[in-house]
């Protein structure tokens, strides 16, 4: 795909090199990938690693349960292939905190607990080998809560450097806003349907892209709470009965090819933050 100053590959599954640890070859360069002995020379020059954190719930009838994760590793992928090779990219997270969405069918959710536990075991496996400088790239609100208090104590109490949470549906959310208009932002929404048409259009029920029923009153009290930077939680089959609260009639993979670059832009702008800043302070 083209996102507006270089064509990189969306997919994530790069064949253009021999070599995936960033000595050849041109796209990201993904840990799940590398033999141990090849990770051990990348780890001693990686300046951050990106953790993309998505989840496994409904999406509604278009798209599949996978939407929030594989955004996720499509925007950590362009991020680290603009800023190859400093930058690569740690498997990803398949799930996340989605509770609210159990009462429609295909939902896989994990607790808070099991969420923090699973991303500081990884961060500090990381750690262990030198990494000094992680960045998770979040999809999904659900997780919010979960992965701030999993960085917290990263930092705090296991001494790692610089690591941060980035809510990167934000990001998404916002460029949508600015292509598809206000009604395209939501859970399976314009935004978020975009994306995957953009990547896996495979996977996309085209006939059914434009279904929502919202449960509007629910949805004011939510936002009225919400921008007061509170919380209102309601199960998600309370607020719409087919899943869906954005509209996403006006979804196209061209505009998902732009909300992606867009995105990636901002990501890859935090990242390069990331890395430059000096981190000789944080330590204890
Ligand atoms: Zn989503």
């Amino acid at each position: 795909m083209d996102t507006g100053d270089r064509t990189v590959n969306t997919t994530l599954d790069d064949d253009r090199g021999p070599s995936r640890d960033g000595s050849t070859g041109t796209g990201p360069i993904l840990l799940a990938d590398l033999t141990s002995p090849a990770f051990a020379a990348v780890a001693e020059r990686l300046d951050l690693v990106l953790i993309p954190v998505g989840a496994h719930e409904q999406h509604g009838p278009a798209l599949p349960v996978s939407t929030d994760t594989l955004t996720a590793q499509v925007l950590c992928g362009l991020t680290a292939t603009f800023l190859r090779p400093r930058v690569a990219v740690a498997p990803a997270i398949p799930w996340g905190v989605s509770w609210h969405h159990l009462g429609l069918p295909g939902t896989i959710s994990l607790r808070e607990e099991t969420l923090i536990a699973i991303v500081e075991d990884t961060i500090r496996s990381l750690h262990g080998y030198g990494i000094e400088r992680l960045l998770i790239v979040n999809t999904h609100g659900g997780n919010n809560a979960a992965l701030q208090l999993a960085v917290e104590r990263c930092h705090r109490d296991h001494g790692v450097p610089i690591v941060a949470s980035v809510y990167a549906y934000s990001l998404i959310a916002n460029a949508a806003q600015e292509l598809l208009g206000p009604e395209a932002i939501g859970h399976g929404g314009g935004d978020e349907s975009s994306v995957i048409l953009a990547i896996r259009p495979d996977l996309v029920g085209r006939t059914a892209l434009g279904t929502r029923e919202v449960n509007e009153p629910v949805r004011r009290v939510q936002s009225i709470v919400r921008a007061a930077g509170g919380v209102l939680p309601i199960v998600q089959h309370r607020t719409t009965d087919s899943g869906v609260n954005g509209d996403s009639s006006q979804a196209t993979a061209e505009a998902g090819t732009a909300i992606l670059g867009r995105a990636a832009s901002q990501l890859r702008a935090i990242a390069e933050e990331l890395m430059d800043i000096d981190i000789d302070p944080f330590r204890r």
